[in-house]
């Protein structure tokens, strides 16, 4: 076993094995906290640090799993392991709908809905008689497991750090999965977004909800232990000021890792504890002078260092190790049917994009036969970028149609135009920089393969994850870069990047490869190396439409050239007529050198 797995197996060993020593009761109170702490951090590890989500509403969704429980248990009689259910249920449909709500629309709606809805619920629960108004509800009963009573701190300490622990497994085991392999790639803070898994065939909407259920959930349960363990429950620990702790718990502790939770809680819970003894000593009197101090950590923490506290921690562990995914034995993914060579697999007709009164595309019309590589040059600015997007389907076109193998696919969004059968690549690199190149590539397998963020949680996926690996390293051996393949992606210079995002595209088995400048910032033998894989694609019977203003690297590797300028297709030909031309010399050649 690995010394890390070892530290960890000591870690979880040591903290169940706490309350049966004499350690003294105020230290299980504080473990207690942190435990609880933890969970509500953990969902935002998920929310704002893997999908660069923020809420502030975390407390509120603890105040539903406390509140719902409490209630049904003193006013029912019932148990409250009913009252967890039943928390559960109420916040998983109040999280849908307020991220239904608010999750299409941009980054700041979330945020501001979060923080709404959590004044919303706190004067609910104040103003309620049936929920005891602000003096709360009493006499909430003890949580009962496998018979035993849960009724003392010591007692109720094991299911806390259980929860807790089972609760950051299962998020280490849905990141590393086909669902958290889209999660990682949308936070728009490290450079993600919604273009490229879209592009992927993912609903980048459906697993931002996923997400914020998931945070909520963790929030909900930790309400729920709460309520058990003090036996009463009051709004005041689900107001907005806890929302804010709890953002300020993960940011502290380092919000992009599992771990920092766990740091963050307990920083912020002892440093409150002694806060409150030596405050009132140094200042003179009590007030809450301790978010001052929590406000002017934060501020230097987000200077000093951005990821939170939990990588200082971590350089001081053994590393992990990066190469464990073997894969090489896994059963192939199914492909997909091909085309015959020469059947029509392309038609634009017309396709048009106006931005405002530029038209950057101007009815440009072109056809792409099965087993072609068709080249789209022209000079910057010419529209080739955007007639690639309006055909990949990230933009709406003004007018047009595009048909793929006889079918419509203009107005439908990028994922279904991936689902049909179209795969390409970013004029700026889209890679998430901080998973290895194998995970990058393995993204590309997201429409053939079908586990979703429960099957990882419970990894039950793992025959299905073996395959989409080993998938990713085929392609990434057929574009030669199976050296790199358990590097970091954002470790890579540009030129293997361009490579990454091709393997890829590759890993969806399309039957149409669209590469927006695949040679821009290469090196010489890099450019005549990829022109060696692409030859090697065209052989094996792929078809490629190809952006690139280097005309010598489209002359000796197209088919047929489409020649733009200005938004309008200046001439369509073999690469032979296209270089005859004197129109081409004079709008691109001038232009371009
Ligand atoms: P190319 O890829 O050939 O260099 P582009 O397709 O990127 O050219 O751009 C074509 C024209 O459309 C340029 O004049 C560019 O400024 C304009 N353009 C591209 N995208 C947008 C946009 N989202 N909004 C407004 N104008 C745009
Ligand atoms: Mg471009």
């Amino acid at each position: 076993m690995q010394r890390r797995a070892l530290g960890l197996a000591a870690f979880a060993t040591a903290i169940f094995a706490l309350p049966w020593l004499p350690v003294p009761d105020f230290w299980i109170t504080q473990l207690n906290y942190i435990g609880l702490f933890s969970l509500v951090a953990l969902g935002l590890v998920l929310l704002t640090g893997v999908g660069g989500l923020t809420s502030f509403g975390q407390a509120a969704f603890a105040g539903i799993g406390a509140y719902s429980s409490a209630w049904l248990c003193t006013a029912f009689g019932a148990s409250p392991w009913l009252g967890l259910l039943a928390g559960l249920l109420a916040t998983a449909t109040v999280a849908l709908l307020l991220g239904c709500l608010t999750l299409r629309m941009s980054g700041h709606y979330l945020p501001l809905a979060t923080i709404a809805w959590s004044l919303a619920l706190y004067y609910t629960m104040g103003n309620l008689d049936a929920l005891g108004k602000y003096d709360g509800l009493l006499g909430v009963p003890a949580i009962h497991l496998f018979g035993i009573s849960l009724h003392d701190e010591r007692r109720v300490y094991g299911l806390i750090w259980f929860c807790a622990l089972a609760a950051a497994l299962g998020l280490t085991q849905l990141l590393d999965s086909r669902p958290g392999r889209v999660m990682r790639a949308l936070n728009v803070n490290r450079g993600g977004g919604v273009t490229m898994p879209e592009a992927m065939g993912a609903s980048t909407f459906r697993y931002k909800v996923v997400m914020f259920v998931i945070a909520a959930l963790l929030a909900s349960l930790s309400g729920w232990l709460f309520a058990h363990m003090q036996r009463s429950v009051n709004p005041s620990p689900f107001g907005i000021k806890f929302g804010i702790e709890y953002l300020f718990m993960a940011v502290l502790g380092g919000v992009g890792q599992v771990w920092g939770a766990f740091t963050g809680a307990a920083l912020v819970k002892l440093t409150e504890d002694q806060l409150q003894v030596w405050l009132p000593k140094l200042i003179g009197t009590a007030g809450s002078y301790e978010t001052i101090v929590f406000g002017v950590v934060l501020v230097m923490v987000l200077k000093f260092a951005p990821d939170g506290v939990w990588p200082m921690v971590e350089r001081w562990l053994p590393k992990r190790h990066r190469a464990r995914t073997p894969g090489q034995t896994a059963e192939p993914l199914a492909a997909r049917s091909k085309p015959a060579r020469g059947e029509v697999l392309l038609e634009a007709k017309a396709v048009r994009k106006a931005f405002g009164g530029l038209v950057a595309v101007n009815d440009i019309s072109f056809t792409i036969r099965a087993g072609d590589i068709v080249g789209l040059i022209g000079p910057n600015g010419a529209g080739k970028s955007t007639t690639f997007n309006l055909i990949s389907g990230v933009l709406p076109m003004s007018s047009g149609e595009v048909l793929l193998r006889g079918q419509r696919v203009d107005g439908l969004p990028a994922r279904e135009v991936a689902r049909r059968g179209m795969s390409r690549t970013f004029q700026h690199v889209k890679l998430v920089p901080d998973m290895t190149v194998l995970e990058n590539v393995a993204l590309g397998t997201y429409l053939r393969t079908k586990s979703g963020a429960f099957a990882a949680l419970l990894r039950v996926d793992r025959a299905e994850e073996r395959r989409a690996l080993h998938e990713a390293r085929l392609q990434l051996q057929r574009i030669g870069l199976s050296e790199q393949a358990d590097e970091l992606a954002g470790n890579l210079a540009l030129g293997p990047q361009r490579q990454v995002e091709i393997a890829r595209a590759l890993a969806s088995d399309p039957s149409l490869l669209l590469l927006d400048e695949p040679a821009a910032g290469l090196r010489h033998q890099e450019k005549q190396a990829l022109a060696a894989v692409l030859r090697q694609l065209k052989a094996e019977g792929l078809s490629l439409l190809l952006v690139e203003h280097d005309m010598d690297f489209v002359m000796n590797l197209t088919d047929r050239i489409v020649v733009m300028e200005f938004g309008t297709r200046l001439i369509e030909g073999t690469p032979a007529e296209v270089q005859a031309s004197p129109a081409v010399r004079a709008a691109y050649l001038g232009t371009e050198r």
